[in-house]
């Protein structure tokens, strides 16, 4: 069967939970299977105010470099097409920092691996929340294509027996939401590969994704599918021609792209979409300041809303120490394995290092908590009572 010569989904070590080799590695694969056009499309990092999330992604201190040894080994490589990009994770208190990476990249992948503060464990309405979540972020213009839309499968053993058609339901409703939204922007939906040499089955005999819930629906919607090795170590990529078969195997007749590029084959109405959203969403600070002021009950008076930024201080310091002491014990641990030195050495180095980051990512979201504590303290004498809430409400919500 004929194989897309594309993959746009490709990892690096510097997200933490990928082989730890050279960029360079990974090119030279692609080059050796014949591929004519790829994207490196690390995990985005956090924002300069989130405590960083070492096993997961970069911290923003790596972007600079990333960028650059992308760019490089694409300078060096002219006999194959080279992007970069980020997998990305959307919420509004994320959508500057994604118009940031957006501007220094060639391309962005919507990977909605969580959403904030839903627990997807047990849960038979989550498909619809993330249904919502996924159409919002499509709308920003912010994403080129959508990585594993079924991506939320992978936790499907986990719902109650009672529950099952409920849940089942509401993925078809969830996968049709995202499928038509998708058709109507003209954005992908990807194929993803990652589970494939796993050979993980689940209850219901399919991998936990691509899963045949959600192409049985892109196959009647039509939709735009292309193929994704999400490669995270670079052996994966030999093994392309057998994985693409395995999964089109068990998955109905699909509309699959052969020539595709996110960045020339970008829809004009998602520039146009995009800066409009660029042009109105505010910053980190003011959602995550919202998200606070939000749930301050309206009878709360000064003393009471000092209060709840204090006690919020002190659960950030908990969150702080609790992930460098998990560090340390990583650390201890790698120390006493039989890893061999190089790997040892990397290893403990990451961890070292995240445990600064730590630090500094702390103090920089204590600084916004400490300014509003400073506003609230310098207004209180003049608006006493419930009037500064109702102030700041006015102004966050
Ligand atoms: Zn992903
Ligand atoms: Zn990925």
């Amino acid at each position: 069967m004929k194989l897309p010569n594309y993959n746009y989904h490709s990892h690096t070590y510097r997200c933490g939970h990928a082989a730890f080799v050279g960029d360079l590695e990974y090119i030279n694969k692609y080059i050796n299977n014949g591929f004519e056009s790829i994207g490196i499309s690390d995990h985005m990092p956090n924002t300069k105010y989130q405590l960083p999330d070492e096993r997961s992604r970069m911290d923003i201190k790596h972007l600079k470099t990333y960028l650059k040894s992308i760019k490089r080994i694409k300078k060096q490589n002219k006999n194959i097409n080279i992007l970069i990009g980020f997998e990305c994770e959307y919420s509004n208190i994320l959508g500057k920092h994604l118009c940031m990476l957006k501007d220094k990249c060639d391309y962005l992948i919507l990977g909605q691996h969580y959403i904030d503060d839903i627990n997807p464990i047990s849960n038979a309405e989550y498909p619809l929340i993330y249904a919502k979540t996924v159409c919002e972020a499509l709308d920003t213009g912010l994403f080129d294509y959508i990585a594993h839309p079924d991506y939320f499968l992978k936790f499907r053993d986990t719902i109650k027996e009672e529950y099952k058609e409920t849940y089942i339901n509401n993925c078809k409703k969830c996968f049709k939401m995202i499928c038509l939204k998708a058709k109507k922007l003209d954005i992908p939906i990807e194929i993803n590969l990652n589970f494939i040499n796993n050979i993980k089955i689940m209850k219901d005999n399919e991998y936990p994704y691509p899963h045949s819930l959600l192409f049985n629906i892109a196959s009647k919607i039509g939709n735009k599918c292309v193929v994704g090795i999400d490669a995270h170590i670079p052996s994966v990529i030999d093994k392309y021609n057998d994985s693409f078969n395995k999964v089109l195997r068990d998955l109905p007749k699909l509309n699959i792209i052969y020539d595709y590029n996110p960045k020339n084959q970008r829809n004009k109405l998602l520039d146009k979409k995009y800066n409009i959203f660029k042009k109105n969403i505010k910053n980190f600070e003011h959602y995550f300041l919202k998200k606070i002021i939000k749930k301050i009950p309206y009878n709360s008076n000064n003393e009471e809303i000092l209060k709840i930024f204090n006690k919020l201080k002190s659960n950030l310091l908990n969150s702080k120490n609790k992930t460098i002491n998990r560090l340390l014990k990583e650390i201890d641990t790698i120390n006493n394995s039989i890893l061999d030195l190089k790997d040892k050495n990397n290893m403990i180095n990451r961890k070292k290092e995240f445990i600064k980051i730590t630090e500094k990512r702390y103090k920089e979201q204590n600084k916004l908590l400490n300014n509003m504590i400073n506003k609230i303290n310098k207004n209180k004498d003049k608006y006493n009572g419930q009037k500064l809430l109702k102030k700041l409400k006015e102004y966050y919500l």
